[in-house]
């Protein structure tokens, strides 16, 4: 950076003196992914660098949950910074020096510097102490389908940390490094599953006459089941079907007397989600009428919608802008889900985008890609917006 003494780039980011540590804790993380509710090594990692800075610390919260609380000043205001810990059961094809030495376990939504970015924000903000009141640093489990949020919320969580207010973020490479976003109300759709069972007796495939045919009827359900979205929802609202598994038969020839549906429902309005769950059960009730089918659907509402607070989006538009990122409204929100959506059930708070898509260098992957990494570049903006939102929401 010409004409630019040193003492003037520190100022500008004063956190560049933590990222070599948390470089070199983000590739190790990265290297030993653990699965849900397996977090072990990560959560006695989290544990130890949390107590290193003073922090009381408490483990095993929701299974393999780890949260450190920092107070200061005379202040009762609290609020909750969390990360996830998590990796996929998938197996990575990326090959850095420091590639997951777990086989088929890889950290392919870049939790991994969740949990780096995070530690780094309690370093900061432990070393500054520049704040009044109690930053609680939640480290959750099983994020990926496996609700830990919602286990760490069962176990007391915030009984045992009260907090006014939280916030996270997650890493997204839709967005460019630099930049981040949100959006007051739902940023992440809820997430559903189906399982739709459909029975006959089976038989012969040269004597149709003689049973009901599962695997016509399972067709038919599927064809009408897409016909929900374009019919049955609002076309200004947005709402996704996939069916993602079909199985049944084992032979040219025999009718099989079971066949298996499952698929997932993504919405953001829970009167959405509700007509949706209600046109799957009338459709298959009809199917099994008109088949001569006996069927069976359950219906599993695993995450709910994530839904931001107005207020708590706008510290968080704000805390961005002062971590020195481009900071701007998301558009609509995003189809994928996210168990943070329970702790905003329970607090006001906010989840945001940080921009992770390489402005130099390969392309960023998609999330849950064999190929992802997480891009160091951006861990030192992550650790200075959780800095600026702990700041701005003791403040307020
Ligand atoms: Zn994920
Ligand atoms: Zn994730």
């Amino acid at each position: 950076m010409p004409g630019k003494s040193m003492s003037t780039m520190i100022d500008a980011d004063p956190i560049a003196d933590l990222l070599p540590d948390l470089i070199t804790l983000r590739r190790d993380l990265h290297a030993h992914p653990e699965l849900a509710y397996a977090e072990e090594r990560t959560a006695g990692i989290v544990g130890a660098s949390l107590r290193l800075l003073g922090l009381e610390v408490e483990e095993g919260i929701g299974g393999t949950g780890v949260v450190g609380r920092l107070c200061l000043g005379s202040s009762t205001k609290t609020v909750g910074l969390r990360a996830d810990m998590d990796a996929l059961p998938m197996v990575e094809l990326g090959r850095m020096p420091y590639q997951s030495r777990h086989p088929g376990v890889h950290h392919g939504c870049g939790h991994d510097g969740h949990v780096a970015m995070l530690i780094g924000a309690a370093r900061e903000l432990a070393r500054r102490r520049d704040f009044d009141g109690t930053v609680n640093f939640i480290f959750q489990p099983a994020e990926e389908g496996k609700g830990g949020a919602r286990k760490m919320i069962e176990d007391g969580l915030f009984e045992r940390f009260p907090c006014d207010r939280v916030f996270a973020l997650h890493n997204w490479p839709e967005l460019p490094e630099g930049s981040a976003q949100t959006r007051p109300g739902a940023i992440m759709a809820a997430a559903d599953r189906f399982d739709i069972t459909i029975r006959s007796q089976g038989g012969h495939a040269a004597q149709p006459q003689r049973t009901s045919d599962a695997i016509l009827a399972a067709s038919q359900l599927i064809g009408q089941l897409h016909t929900i979205i374009s019919r049955r929802v609002d076309p200004v609202e947005s709402a996704v079907l996939s069916v993602t598994r079909v199985s049944g038969g084992h032979s040219h020839n025999v009718l099989p007397a079971e066949v298996l549906i499952t698929g997932t429902v993504r919405t953001f309005d829970p009167a959405i989600q509700d007509a949706i769950e209600t046109a799957i059960r009338d459709m298959v009730q009809g199917i099994a009428i008109s088949f001569g089918v006996s069927t069976e659907v359950q219906y599993d509402r695993y995450y709910p919608a994530t839904v931001n607070t107005p207020e708590e989006a706008a510290i968080a538009l704000h805390a961005a802008e002062l971590a020195g990122l481009k900071a701007s409204e998301a558009p609509q929100g995003a189809f994928t889900s996210e168990d943070f959506a329970f702790m905003l059930q329970k607090k006001p708070g906010a989840y945001l985008w940080l921009g992770q898509g390489r402005t130099h260098g390969s392309a960023a992957q998609p999330l849950h890609s064999p190929h992802y990494d997480f891009n160091d570049d951006v861990l030192g903006r992550g650790v200075s917006w959780l800095c600026a939102v702990a700041r701005l929401a003791l403040h307020r």
